[in-house]
C-alpha cells in the first residue's frame, strides 16, 4: 500500500514553502510532502523578483493584499532576524516629477492613512537633501520598506521543513490530479503520490492545476515579463533608498524603479510586457500552447483593448534601451545608456478575469480536499507568511467539513 501523507503541497516557491512550514507548526507530527517540478527551489517568480519587502502603500483598504502585506512586512523581517537572513530597511521614496504626479501623490497619501502606513511627506528641498541624485517636486517617504532575497528565505524554510520530517521531491512535475472521497492522488513521471489534503501554490501554472481538479477556472493566468537592467557597480551608492515613480492609477503595474538590492547592487525595473511563454525569460521565447491559451481567453482581448496604448509603449521601451532609460531619467537624470547592464527578467503570473479585468486581490479556489492559490502577484512574496496562515485556516475548514461527512 502506497503511503498516504496528511498533506501534500505543490510548488517550491515562497508560498508553497511558507505553507508547508506553518502546516508543521500547526499540526506537529503531520506527514508532509512538497512536490516541485524544477530541479531547484525558487526557480520562477520567487527567485526572479525585486526582493522588496513592501509596506502596503498601494492596496485597496480592506483587501487581502492590504492586510497581508502589512502583516507580512513585519513577519518577514522577524523571520529574517530569527534565522540570520540578511535584510535591509532602506525605506522607499515615491517621487513626483510634475504637477500631475503631485496631485496623484495626494491620493497615495490618503491611501497610506487608510491603510495606517507610517509615511513622511517631503517637498523638493527635503527630497534633494535625502537623495542628491534624484530630482522631483515632492515625495512620500515610507520607512518600513525593506529589501531581502526571497530565495534565501525559501532555502531556510525548506531546511526547517526537512528537519521536521517532510519530504521535498524536486524535478517532480504533477501532470494529473485525482480526488477521491478520502484522499487526493498526484500523478508524476516519478510515480503517484497521495495525501489526505492538498495545497497547490503553482504560480504561473495555477489555472492548469485548478483544471486538473475538474474545476473550470473563471480566470486565466496571463504572463507579464518584467525586464530589468543592473546599474554599473560605480553607481551602487547612487541612491540611499528605493526610488519609485508615482504610479499612473489607470495602469496595473508600479512603474520602473531603482532598487538597492541585498547584494549591494542597484537594479532598474521591472517593466511589464506581455510574454508569449509562461516560463520563458528571454524576449524571443515562444510557446504555442501558452500563446493559444493567452489569446483564446475572452478577457485577453478586452484587456488589450483597454490597455493597448500602454501595452505598445511598454513593448516599444522593451525593444529600445533608450526608451527604457527615459523612464528612469525622469527622476534620475544623470544615468546614461552605458550605465544599464543586462540582468535576468522575471515573469508575473497575473490572473485575468473573463471581463478583461486584472484580478486585483489574492485569489483562492477549493474543492473538497484541495486548496489552490490562483492569483498571488506582488506583494505575495512579502505577504507569504500571512498567506500561508490564511491557506491553513481555509484548509482546516475543509478538514472540519470532511470530519462531519465521515
Ligand atoms: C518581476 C517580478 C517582481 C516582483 N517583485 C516583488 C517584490 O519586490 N516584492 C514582493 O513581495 N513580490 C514581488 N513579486 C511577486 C512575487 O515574486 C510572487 O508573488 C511570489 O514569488 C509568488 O510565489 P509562489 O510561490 O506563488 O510562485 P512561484 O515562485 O512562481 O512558485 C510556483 C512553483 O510551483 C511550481 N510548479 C508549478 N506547477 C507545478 C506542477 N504541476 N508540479 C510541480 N510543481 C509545479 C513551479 O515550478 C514554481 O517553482 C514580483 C514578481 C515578479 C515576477
Amino acid at each position: 500500500m502506497k503511503k498516504i501523507y496528511d498533506f501534500m503541497v505543490i510548488g517550491g516557491g515562497i508560498l508553497g514553502l511558507s505553507t508547508a512550514m506553518q502546516l508543521q507548526q500547526r499540526h506537529p507530527g503531520c506527514s508532509l510532502l512538497v512536490l516541485e517540478k524544477e530541479a531547484v527551489l525558487s526557480r520562477h517568480q520567487t527567485g526572479r523578483n525585486s526582493g522588496v519587502i513592501h509596506a502596503g502603500v498601494y492596496y485597496k483598504p480592506g483587501s487581502l493584499k492590504a492586510k497581508f502585506c502589512k502583516q507580512g512586512n513585519i513577519a518577514t523581517k522577524a523571520f529574517c532576524r530569527e534565522h540570520g537572513i540578511a535584510f535591509d530597511e532602506f525605506g522607499k521614496l515615491l517621487v513626483a516629477t510634475n504637477d500631475t504626479e503631485l496631485q496623484r501623490m495626494q491620493g497615495l497619501i490618503e491611501r497610506c492613512a487608510e491603510n495606517e502606513i507610517e509615511i513622511e511627506v517631503l517637498d523638493a528641498e527635503q527630497l534633494r537633501e535625502r537623495e542628491p541624485n534624484i530630482s522631483g517636486v515632492g515625495a512620500i517617504y515610507v520607512p518600513s520598506t525593506g529589501i531581502v532575497s526571497y530565495a534565501a528565505i525559501v532555502e531556510k524554510m525548506a531546511q526547517i521543513v526537512r528537519e521536521n520530517g517532510a519530504d521535498i521531491e524536486l524535478a517532480t512535475e504533477v501532470d494529473k490530479l485525482e480526488e477521491f472521497t478520502d484522499r487526493v492522488t498526484a500523478y508524476t513521471a516519478a510515480g503517484r503520490f497521495q495525501a489526505r489534503f492538498l495545497v497547490a501554490c503553482g504560480g504561473l501554472q495555477s489555472d492548469r492545476i485548478v483544471r486538473m481538479l475538474g474545476i473550470e477556472p473563471d480566470f486565466r493566468i496571463i504572463p507579464f515579463r518584467g525586464e530589468y537592467y543592473q546599474l554599473d557597480s560605480q553607481h551602487n551608492q547612487i541612491v540611499n533608498h528605493l526610488i519609485y515613480p508615482i504610479p499612473d492609477p489607470t495602469l496595473p503595474f508600479l512603474g520602473v524603479h531603482l532598487t538597492r538590492m541585498i547584494d549591494g547592487s542597484v537594479t532598474v525595473g521591472p517593466n511589464a510586457v506581455l510574454a508569449f511563454r509562461r516560463e520563458g525569460y528571454r524576449r524571443r521565447d515562444f510557446s504555442l500552447r501558452d500563446s493559444i491559451e493567452t489569446f483564446s481567453w475572452p478577457g485577453m482581448l478586452r484587456l488589450l483593448k483597454r490597455h493597448y496604448r500602454s501595452s505598445l509603449t511598454e513593448l516599444k521601451n522593451s525593444l529600445s534601451k533608450p526608451g527604457y532609460l527615459k523612464q528612469v531619467q525622469k527622476y534620475c537624470p544623470q544615468l546614461k545608456l552605458s550605465d544599464l547592464q543586462a540582468y535576468p527578467a522575471g515573469i508575473r503570473a497575473q490572473a485575468v478575469a473573463r471581463d478583461g479585468s486584472l484580478v486585483d486581490d489574492f485569489l483562492f479556489r477549493n474543492s473538497r480536499r484541495a486548496l489552490v492559490v490562483c492569483n498571488a502577484p506582488s506583494p505575495a512574496a512579502t505577504s507569504a507568511i500571512p498567506i500561508g496562515g490564511h491557506i491553513i485556516d481555509q484548509l482546516e475548514t475543509l478538514m472540519e467539513k470532511d470530519a462531519e461527512l465521515a
